[in-house]
């Protein structure tokens, strides 16, 4: 048996995959997949403040066997593929590379577009979004319109973590022993009873917004 070449074998299979759109999903009413079941796979989307690690690797080729297989059923498979690039991850990776939000989100999605390409995953690219990008969020603000429409989003007081040193809101898993994960501040917790216990939050009070099935009177 010839010895695997994988720089070259991967390669020219990708590239084959490619040409071919292989991994294209056309939408249900397409006459092409009229007759069949559909399955959607989407794993998560990567944060890109950084470029993937083998974390992502183990993930990504998970969702590919199933992928696979699903084809193989006769299953037309929708596998998109995003970035979640708004929040705190994508902040502190500028704050560490010294560069403007937008420069380092997009050159860390480059970088892990052409490591997704080599792995060979079966990823659908016609369907690729990035939530930074205004083609995106005008859907989830649209929606967030929609829930404010309906009394479904409404603003109240409630507990927050605090950091006094970023001056920022910190959600729960970004509190390590108490202290804030980047800077490692003591994290202040607010009461959702008033606004005397935060006085250095940027509004005085420490309110938040909330959405609910139930509607504000219920809370
Ligand atoms: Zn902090």
């Amino acid at each position: 048996m010839d010895s695997y070449d994988p720089h070259a074998i991967e390669r020219k299979w990708q590239q084959v995959w490619e040409e071919a759109g292989a991994f294209a999903t056309p939408n249900p009413d397409d006459p092409s997949v009229a007759d069949k079941s559909n399955a959607y796979v989407l794993e998560m989307l990567p944060y890109p403040s950084g470029e993937l690690h083998m974390g992502h690797v183990l993930n990504y080729t998970l969702g590919d066997v199933v992928s696979h297989v699903r084809r193989r059923r006769g299953f037309a498979v929708l596998r998109p593929m995003g970035y979640d690039a708004f929040g705190l991850p994508a902040e502190n990776a500028a704050i560490r590379e010294g560069g403007h939000p937008r420069d380092v989100t997009d050159r860390n999605i480059a970088a892990i577009r052409a490591q997704i390409k080599r792995m060979g995953w079966s990823i659908d690219w016609t369907r690729e979004v990035s939530t930074a990008e205004p083609e995106y969020y005008r859907w989830t603000q649209w929606l967030f319109l929609k829930l404010y429409d309906a009394g479904l989003a409404y603003r109240k007081a409630a507990p927050v973590k605090w950091c006094p040193n970023d001056q920022t809101v910190l959600a729960n898993e970004q509190v390590i022993d108490g202290r804030c994960e980047r800077c490692g501040a003591e994290v202040e917790a607010t009461s959702n009873s008033g606004c005397s216990r935060s006085p250095r939050t940027p509004t005085g009070c420490s309110t938040t917004w909330h959405c609910s099935s139930r509607g504000p009177s219920a809370c």
